[in-house]
C-alpha cells in the first residue's frame, strides 16, 4: 500500500490530529471530498453553510439562487458523502457542515480563489 507523507505548515496542525503518514484510504476519501466540492452550485451551498450554524433548504435556495429540487439533489449528495449533516425538526430539515475541518476547507478555498482572482501573492 502506498503511503504519503503529510506535511503540516507550522501552526496549522489541528489539535485533534497528529502529523501522520496518510493511508491510501484517507487519500481516497479526501479525493472524494474534493470531487464533491468541485461543482459551483455545491460550493455555493457549502459557502452559505459556512456562514451560519445551520440553514434550511428554503434559506439555502434564496441565498444561493437555485431551485428547491436542485438544492435538495445537491444536498442529498453532500450528505451521502459526509460533507454536510442534516437535522430534521418537524417538517423542516436543517443542514450544516459536517465539522470544523470542512468549514475551514471551504473558507480557505475561497481565500485561495481570492488571491487567484485578484492576482495578489499567497502567504503562509
Ligand atoms: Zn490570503
Amino acid at each position: 500500500m502506498a503511503t504519503y507523507a503529510v506535511m503540516y505548515a507550522r501552526g496549522s496542525l489541528s489539535n485533534a490530529h497528529e502529523a501522520q503518514q496518510a493511508t491510501r484510504a484517507q487519500v481516497d476519501a479526501a479525493v472524494e471530498a474534493f470531487k464533491l466540492l468541485a461543482d459551483g452550485t455545491r460550493l455555493r451551498l457549502l459557502l452559505a453553510l459556512a456562514q451560519a450554524p445551520e440553514r434550511d433548504v428554503t434559506d439555502l435556495c434564496e441565498t444561493v439562487g437555485v431551485s428547491h429540487p436542485l438544492a435538495s439533489q445537491h444536498l442529498a449528495r453532500l450528505r451521502r458523502g459526509g460533507v454536510v449533516a442534516a437535522r430534521r425538526d418537524g417538517r423542516q430539515v436543517f443542514y450544516s457542515l459536517s465539522g470544523g475541518h470542512m468549514r475551514r476547507l471551504v473558507s480557505e478555498a475561497l481565500f485561495h480563489a481570492d488571491h487567484t482572482v485578484s492576482g495578489t501573492g499567497d502567504h503562509d
